[in-house]
């Protein structure tokens, strides 16, 4: 599942190429990725094709003036009264191609034997095409993702855009504030407690296990027993960490893909994630993980006390 340093990957490379693109056509080829209206969506819905059929004519001849994020949620403005929404939940992927490379090969997943294909893919569910013959391809394999179609006035009553605890990359986000944030769960374990969205936006699986790794912190510890000196490395780890993933364009573990159609590399650098079993990449004990809270969390049992 996307976290903040793919979904920011995503947003800062579509954001120059699509600012200023004028929308050609949209072909809507699944109706129920595509919504109208701020209401929260449930993942299994229904398909309505008068939504879809508004959707796409809506779009057409809205010209794009940024791309941008909140959490996890992908916002694309329109000159006008619109944005669309996009939120990539669990396998969603936003692909562009320039006019010259529509017949691109392109890995959707980031496994061996997968071998590479033209979009559209099976998973292809939504088509922009643009004035310039460009695209842009939504594909979701597991469809829980949408694109959703809203007025400037309904962004506020998006539920999915509010209750979010700060942008932990933000430079506002700083150390005092973080602090504030232990009133919050003190009695919830560190890993969770990470991957709390009210708490802190954007963290997920991946990174609560490897800026625990960072902190030096067990993920089962409650936060109300980490020490001054465990709270500022961890503050450090989750800047750090997230900054580190951005500039390795996020994880491609399963199905993240740039919008290029490249990976992201930072799944080679994970140093607890995925690597339950194998050695400490810093000090040789086996790495360990352990089921919690409905979650499983990797660690180093010799140095996250
Ligand atoms: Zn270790």
């Amino acid at each position: 599942m996307p976290e903040l340093p793919e979904v920011e990957t995503v947003v800062s490379e579509l954001r120059p190429k699509l600012k200023n693109k004028i929308i050609k056509e949209v072909r809507v080829l699944l109706p129920k990725m595509v919504a109208v209206g701020p209401e929260t969506l449930p993942n299994l819905r229904k398909t309505d094709e008068s939504v879809a059929l508004n959707f796409a004519k809506t779009l057409k001849g809205k010209k794009i003036t940024d791309v941008s994020r909140r959490a996890k949620m992908i916002i694309i403005d329109l000159a006008g009264k619109f944005a669309v929404l996009v939120h990539l939940k669990m396998t969603g992927q936003l692909i562009f191609l320039d006019k010259k490379h529509l017949d691109k090969q392109l890995r959707l997943f980031n496994i061996e034997t997968y071998k590479p294909v033209r979009l559209p893919a099976k998973s292809t569910h939504v088509i922009i095409e643009f004035t310039d013959g460009s695209r842009l391809y939504y594909n979701d394999f597991r469809q829980f993702g949408y694109l959703k179609l809203v007025t400037d006035e309904e962004l506020a009553g998006v539920a999915e855009l509010s209750g979010f605890g700060p942008e932990p990359l933000d430079k506002i986000f700083t150390y005092r504030e973080f602090e504030k944030l232990f009133k919050k769960r003190p009695n919830a374990s560190v890993k969770p407690w990470l991957m709390d969205p009210t708490i802190i936006a954007g963290i997920g699986n991946i990174y609560s296990d490897e800026i625990a790794y960072y902190a030096k912190i067990r993920p089962t510890r409650p936060v109300k027993s980490l020490k001054e000196s465990e709270k500022k490395l961890l503050f450090k780890g989750i800047k750090k960490i997230l900054q580190d993933a951005v500039d390795h364009y996020g994880s491609s573990v399963g199905d993240f893909v740039r919008p290029s159609g490249d990976w992201g590399t930072y799944g080679l650098l994970h140093k607890v994630y995925g690597r339950s079993g194998e050695k400490c990449k810093r000090c040789g004990t086996i790495i360990k993980s352990l089921k919690f809270n409905g979650r499983t969390g990797s660690f180093c049992p010799k140095e996250q006390k």
